[in-house]
């Protein structure tokens, strides 16, 4: 397994239509394990294959370290979804902080519906279907949107992204100093 470099919100890849995976193979269990050991390594509860890079219809997300912490929200344990399909959302829009590790440490409230039904594939290829709720449903919304390359940014209004303008420089110029590692910035620039 290999911790991988987390691109941020500026490149491209996190803008790109992610390709569905056509059958399970041994590069499709590598890529799971990779974006598991990535995340732990990053402290973070979700992650989507294009923020390692890689054009896929994949996320992972294991929120037990936070959800121990958080009455009435199950411990789900390690969870891959492969393909996945909203089948539909319920509930009034809610608004909960939202941070990502493409974005580092900026964090904002985003309004989202409270549920969502998800169909998809686990990582040994079976189908399933699941409803999540509370603030699980936040992070499987959260990394869904990469799938479709939208960041949690795209949900704030103008105002208040503009609130986080100095911190988007300081990582659009490479110079945010964090505890995991990020593709580097201005690699033209270093010859
Ligand atoms: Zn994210």
């Amino acid at each position: 397994m290999s911790i991988l470099p987390i691109v941020t919100y500026n490149d491209p890849v996190l803008r790109k239509k992610t390709t569905p995976v056509e059958e399970n193979s041994e590069e499709l269990q590598t890529l799971i394990d990779d974006m598991f050991e990535t995340m732990y390594n990053s402290q973070g509860v979700g992650l989507a294959a294009p923020q390692i890079g890689k054009l896929h219809r994949v996320f992972v997300m294991d929120a037990d370290g936070v959800t121990e912490e958080i009455q009435d929200e199950p411990n789900l344990g390690p969870m891959a979804f492969i393909n996945p399909k909203i089948v539909e959302f319920t509930g009034e829009k809610v608004k909960m902080e939202e941070g990502c590790l493409s974005i580092p440490e900026v964090r904002d409230d985003v309004k989202r519906p409270a549920n969502v039904r998800i169909s998809y594939l686990d990582r040994n290829f079976e189908e399933q279907e699941k409803t999540f709720e509370g603030w699980i449903s936040r992070v499987v919304q959260h990394e869904f949107d990469h799938l479709e390359g939208v960041l949690f940014l795209d949900h704030l209004s103008r105002f208040k992204r503009r609130f986080h303008k100095s911190l988007l420089t300081k990582i659009d110029e490479g110079t945010l100093e964090t505890d995991y590692p990020l593709v580097p910035k201005n690699v033209d620039k270093q010859v």
